[in-house]
Parts: C-alpha cells; sequence; structure tokens
C-alpha cells in the first residue's frame, strides 16, 4: 500500500489517490472492495492510464491489476484463451501466439490492458469488426458487492452485455475469455491520394479490404490510405527501416515539429501540409500483432466520436469548412476508421455500422475550441463519444445517445448498490444534473 501522485499518458489529468493497491489474485480483490465497503470509500480500477478523461482517476483508492497479468487457460481447438485482466495487449499478443492464436483485430497501440481496452469500448478498423470488447466471450468479476462472478452471454445475458463496455463501473474484471482466431500475417500498405479522392474511394476501400483507414491533415491536400490484409508472404523485421520510418520519421522528426508548432502556433498549416506530404509510403508483412500497434511517443489530447457510416463525407466535409473558417491551430491528422454496429448496451457502435473520427492536439497546445467545434459537427450526426477519449457530454446528454442507458444503470444498482466503484467524473457522467462541472475543462 502506497500513496503516489497519479496522471495518465497524456499528462492531462491528474490526482492523488489516498491509496494504491497492487492486488495478486482475486482473493485479494475481493478484500480490497469488502474493506472500501467497510470504511466507505470508493474506488477505481486503473489499465494502463491511457484514457484522456479522468474514467480510471480516484482520489481515494486506485486499484491496478498490474500484477495480474499472464494467460489462465488456452484452448487451442475452441480458439478461446482465459486471460488475467491486467494484461498488457503486446504481451498478450506474444503469448497468444506461442499457441498459434491471435485477436483478429486491435487499435493502433498494444499498451493498454486488455480489461482497460475493453471496458472503454476500444476499437481498431474494419468494417467487418465490432470493437474488442466484441471478442469477450466471458467474465470474471468481482462485483461492488465484493461477489465473485462468472458471467458469459449465455449464463447472464443482461449482465454480460452491460459488462462488454462497463467502465469499470460494474466491478472489478479480474479474467477475461476472449474469441480468437489461428495466428495469420498482415500485409500493410501505405499509400497517398488527395482528400477528395479519398472521400470518392473510401467506401470502396473500407469494403474491398480487411482492414482500411485514413489520415487527413487539416489544411493539406494529400492524405494517407493505410490497407491491411491477411496474406500468406513470410513475415519480415525491417529493422532499420522501421526505426527510420517509426521512431525518427513519425515521431522524432514530428515531436520537433510539433514544438515548433506550440512556440509558433500560426506554423501549424505550413507544418500540416509538410507533415502530409512526408507519411512514410510503401508496404510491410507482418504477424498480425507485431503490426497493428504503432509507437506513439509525442504526447498529444484527443477527441474521437462513433459516428453513422453513411455520415462519414458529410462530417468530413463540415470539418474542412468550419476549419478553413475557424483557422484552428492544429498541425496533427484526423484519424478515420471503421467498426461493425453491435448490440453492447454502452459501445459507441450500438446498432449501427459505424466510422470514428479522431482529432488530436499537440501537448501544451489550446484544444478546447477546435474540438467544441468538431465535437458541435459530430453531435450534429448523431455522433456518440469515445469513453476513453476526450468530450463534452454529461448524462442527460448521453442518455438520450443509447437506447439502452436505463438497463444499464439498473445492472449498476444490482452489482454495486452502494456506488463504491465511481468518482466525480462517473457521477457527470452517469449522475448529475452536469451544473457542478461548468467549470471543468473539456474532459
Ligand atoms: C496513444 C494512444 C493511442 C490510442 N489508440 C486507440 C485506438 O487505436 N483505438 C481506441 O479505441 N482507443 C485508443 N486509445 C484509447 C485507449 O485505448 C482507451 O482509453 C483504453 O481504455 C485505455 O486502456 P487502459 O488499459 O490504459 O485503461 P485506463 O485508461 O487505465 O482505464 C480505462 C477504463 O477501464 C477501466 N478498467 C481498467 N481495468 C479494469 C478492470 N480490471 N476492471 C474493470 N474496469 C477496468 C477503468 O476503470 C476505466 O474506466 C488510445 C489512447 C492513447 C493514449
Amino acid at each position: 500500500m502506497k500513496q503516489v501522485q497519479w496522471s495518465n499518458w497524456s499528462g492531462t489529468v491528474r490526482a492523488n489517490p489516498r491509496t494504491v493497491l497492487h492486488p495478486t489474485s482475486t482473493q485479494e480483490v475481493v478484500k480490497i472492495v469488502q474493506m472500501c465497503r467497510q470504511e466507505g470509500r470508493r474506488l477505481r480500477v486503473v489499465g494502463s492510464g491511457h484514457s484522456f478523461t479522468p474514467i480510471a482517476a480516484s482520489e481515494d483508492c486506485l486499484v491496478s491489476l498490474d500484477g495480474m497479468q499472464g494467460l489462465v487457460h488456452v484452448d487451442a481447438e475452441g480458439l478461446t484463451a482465459t486471460v488475467w485482466a491486467g494484461t498488457k495487449l503486446k504481451l498478450l499478443g506474444e503469448l497468444l501466439f506461442r499457441y498459434g492464436l491471435a485477436q483478429e483485430n486491435l487499435g493502433d497501440i498494444d499498451v493498454q490492458s486488455i480489461a482497460g481496452a475493453i471496458s472503454t469500448g476500444t476499437h481498431g478498423t474494419g468494417r467487418t469488426f465490432g470493437n474488442i470488447s466484441t471478442q469477450v466471450v466471458g467474465f470474471t468479476v468481482v462485483t461492488g458487492t465484493g461477489e465473485v462472478l462468472e458471467c458469459s452471454r449465455e449464463s447472464h445475458p443482461d449482465w454480460f452485455r452491460a459488462l462488454q463496455v462497463s467502465l469499470g463501473t460494474l466491478g472489478i474484471i479480474v479474467q477475461v475469455t476472449l474469441r480468437l482466431e489461428p495466428s495469420y500475417r498482415i500485409e500493410y500498405e501505405s499509400r497517398r491520394v488527395t482528400l477528395n479522392e479519398c472521400l470518392k474511394q473510401q467506401a470502396r476501400l473500407a469494403e474491398e479490404n480487411r482492414h482500411f483507414e485514413f489520415y487527413w491533415f487539416p489544411y493539406a491536400e494529400p492524405c494517407q490510405i493505410k490497407l491491411m490484409n491477411k496474406t500468406h508472404q513470410e513475415a519480415k523485421e525491417h529493422r532499420i527501416k522501421d526505426y527510420f520510418n517509426e521512431v525518427l520519421v513519425e515521431n522524432t522528426l514530428f515531436g520537433l515539429i510539433s514544438e515548433l508548432c506550440r512556440k509558433l502556433p500560426k506554423a501549424s498549416p505550413y507544418v500540416s501540409r509538410f507533415s502530409a506530404s512526408q507519411v512514410p509510403l510503401g508496404r510491410k508483412v507482418n504477424h498480425s500483432h507485431r503490426l497493428f500497434a504503432t509507437q506513439r511517443l509525442v504526447r498529444f489530447n484527443e477527441m474521437e466520436y462513433n459516428l453513422p457510416v453513411e455520415a462519414l463525407n458529410a462530417v468530413i466535409e463540415d470539418m474542412r469548412e468550419e476549419l478553413s473558417r475557424s483557422k484552428f491551430h492544429v498541425h496533427f491528422p484526423v484519424e478515420c476508421r471503421y467498426a461493425k454496429g453491435d448490440d453492447i448496451w454502452l459501445s459507441p457502435a450500438y446498432g449501427r455500422d459505424s466510422a470514428y473520427i479522431a482529432v488530436h492536439m499537440y501537448k501544451g497546445m489550446p484544444y478546447e475550441d477546435y474540438f467544441q467545434a468538431m465535437e458541435r459537427i459530430f453531435l450534429r450526426y448523431g455522433g456518440r463519444p469515445h469513453w476513453g477519449k476526450m468530450h463534452s457530454l454529461e448524462a442527460a446528454q448521453l442518455k438520450e445517445l443509447y437506447p439502452m442507458w436505463d438497463a444499464f444503470l439498473a445492472v449498476r444498482e444490482e452489482l454495486d448498490p452502494d456506488g463504491i466503484l465511481g468518482s466525480d467524473y462517473t457521477g457527470r457522467l452517469f449522475d448529475s444534473s452536469g451544473a457542478v462541472f461548468n467549470n471543468l475543462l473539456f474532459l
């Protein structure tokens, strides 16, 4: 037990938890929940702290499952594995690979914990894939009453769909069983086209490729297209080329020019155009878990919204217009991805095939005006915010976006009747009228 200062990856959220605990077994997790109940304390569980909002922050008891990582059980024939919930995605990929298994899809980075990624509906790209929560077939959870619950779609259909994206408010997930695929290799291709061309082709590219996404640099004509497809070609590590492209160009050089923009914000449009022209192009082949993830050494703030996929082009056109009107100082690209609709109650992709649009701002540069303007556009098209990324919505607005909102709250009442698993921030999302938070940053 030790007291520390805590901050998230971007450094925007800081907290001073009274207690930080690192359990190493389910029984220890149970004891922590019982202790909080007896002493009338509240707790939050944290994964890798890679959410941009205070969703994992606690001023009281913060629980980390870093000491609960690794495989519990593998069923290679049945293509499932049960893993400790604190397992980081990078480790998970390598452990599964030893058994000839892999996750069907992943996001941009692999440093999150599996439970943290699931709990916010973290996603990759691909029209035929749901977010990572859709890969879950079973949970073991210590609920807010301290009970250990084994839960699957078959055993507890309602609790299961609530737990699939639950923001750490229903219980502490201690184990997760995942649906997997035999391990596979991916061919990655990066191309450059104009934004207009990209918008003309995007629906077809999303249809024809297993994974497709694009990066649009504000104020620049060229945008980057990324395509990823399964291949039988041999995996090849290009250590020097990858180091040059991923570390030197995408991180070191980009970090230096980002500092220039912070000191001289008016340079942002020029820097954005320069970055668009320097995007590394080409192809590479590797095992899926090693190819999905990229290194993110340059820190930033981010807002991402889920939108009905049919709205994508119209939203981008509105964003482009707003940028040319308001001339925000931004040089970070806009990232556009795809996901299949699902039936998870608090999943942003609930009930609709989706596009995700993410806007970023270099750490230390003001983001509020830019994010607010973009959020207004997203909301006009029925956007739902990513739970781990910045947004300004509160309970009353969120309730309107989620048809199963009240059903989720009912499960919360059952699994955490005394509200042990909460914080002021989760209060803003689920309970508050909003008034208390009007002076807070856009988070
Ligand atoms: C550089 C960067 C890149 C990113 N790329 C993507 C991307 O490609 N796609 C995408 O969708 N998102 C992306 N994100 C967002 C990120 O995936 C999510 O915010 C994710 O939730 C972070 O995982 P974490 O382990 O850090 O969880 P945390 O941020 O620590 O926690 C997130 C939530 O999970 C809950 N939680 C954690 N562990 C448990 C547990 N054991 N039981 C119950 N609840 C738990 C917490 O209470 C909290 O509510 C990115 C973030 C960064 C900083």
